[in-house]
C-alpha cells in the first residue's frame, strides 16, 4: 500500500513529502534542527518508498532508454501514480537533477514561503521527462534543481541539501533568527566574516584584538571588512553582482584599495 501522508494537515509551518527507492536515505532527517523541527510540529515531513508504487512483481521503476545508450530511466508510469497520491494541488514538486536551475539562498527563501514541497528523488539516468512536463501541463508548480555542478547518484543527497537549507529558513527551527542575518549569501551578498572563540589564544593565534574591544560600531566595521575581503578572495563574482546602493562609503573605499572600481552601471569590477 502507498503510504500516502495521513497526518493532520494544517498546523504545520510546511509540509515536505520526499519520495524515493530508498527511504533509509533520508533518516538524517530526524536528526538535529530539521528532525527537531518536525518533532515539535513546525515541519510536517513524510518519506515515501517510491516501489510501493509499482505494480509488478519485481516492484520495477526504470526501464531501459528510448533511442538507446547507457543506464536506466525511471518510469513515468511509476512516478504518475506516486504522485497523484502525495503531490496535492497546493504543492511545488521539486525535481534535483544535475541539469536543473541551480539551488542558491534565494531558491531557498522562495520554497521556505511554499504551503508544501514534494522531492522526487532520481536514479539511474534519471526520471522520464514526461513526469515533469505533465505537471507543468496540469498547472502544477515544478522545479527542477541542481544544488552543484557535479553529478551525484541520486537525489536523495541533495534533497537533503534542499530541505535542511528550506527547514532553516522557517520560523522557530533556528533558536535565535538573527543568526540568519549576517549569514554568507544573506541579503548583504557577501560571504561572512571569520569568526571566533574562546581561548583568545590558541596554538599562537591571537583572535583580534577588535573583537575583545567591546566597541560595537568597531566590531561592526571590522567584520564587514573582513566579509568583503573574503569575498573579494574567494567568490569575485559576488562582488560583481553586489547592489552598490548596499554599500556605503568605507565598503567603497575598500574595494577600490583591492583593485575593484565602480562601472557605468554603478556596480563594482576588477580593474
Ligand atoms: N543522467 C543525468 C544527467 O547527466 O543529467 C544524471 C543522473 S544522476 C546519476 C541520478 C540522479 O541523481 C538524478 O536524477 C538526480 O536526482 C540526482 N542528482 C545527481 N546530481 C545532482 C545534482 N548536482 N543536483 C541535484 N540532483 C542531482
Amino acid at each position: 500500500m502507498p503510504t500516502a501522508p495521513t497526518r493532520p494537515r494544517g498546523v504545520a509551518e510546511l509540509r515536505i513529502d520526499v519520495v524515493s527507492i530508498f527511504p533509509d536515505y533520508l533518516a538524517p532527517l530526524e536528526l538535529s534542527l530539521v528532525g527537531k523541527a518536525a518533532q515539535s510540529g513546525l515541519l510536517d515531513l513524510t518519506v515515501h518508498d517510491l516501489r510501493s508504487w509499482a505494480t509488478d512483481r519485481h516492484r520495477t521503476v526504470d526501464d531501459t532508454p528510448f533511442g538507446g545508450g547507457a543506464g536506466m530511466v525511471m518510469r513515468p508510469d511509476v512516478w504518475g501514480a506516486a504522485l497523484a497520491d502525495v503531490l496535492t494541488p497546493d504543492a511545488t514538486l521539486v525535481v534535483p537533477t544535475p541539469s536543473g536551475e541551480t539551488f542558491t539562498q534565494r531558491v531557498a527563501e522562495q520554497l521556505a514561503l511554499e504551503p508544501a514541497l514534494v522531492f522526487a528523488c532520481g536514479r539511474y539516468e534519471g526520471i522520464d521527462a514526461r513526469v515533469a512536463e505533465h505537471h507543468r501541463a496540469a498547472g502544477g508548480t515544478v522545479r527542477e534543481l541542481s544544488i552543484g555542478d557535479y553529478v551525484l547518484n541520486g537525489g536523495e543527497v541533495a534533497s537533503l541539501v534542499m530541505i535542511e537549507a528550506v527547514a532553516r529558513l522557517l520560523p522557530g527551527v533556528i533558536g535565535n533568527p538573527e543568526s540568519l542575518v549576517e549569514e554568507s549569501h544573506g541579503e548583504a551578498g557577501l560571504l561572512e566574516y571569520p569568526v571566533y572563540t574562546k581561548p583568545p589564544s590558541w596554538q599562537g593565534l591571537d583572535v583580534p584584538e577588535v573583537l575583545l574591544s567591546g566597541h560595537h560600531a568597531k566590531i561592526a566595521r571590522w567584520r564587514r571588512n573582513r566579509a568583503i575581503e573574503r569575498t573579494i578572495a574567494r567568490r569575485p563574482d559576488m562582488i560583481e553582482a553586489l547592489d552598490p546602493s548596499m554599500l556605503d562609503k568605507a565598503d567603497r573605499a575598500l574595494l577600490t584599495g583591492h583593485g575593484w572600481l565602480p562601472g557605468e552601471d554603478g556596480r563594482f569590477h576588477q580593474a
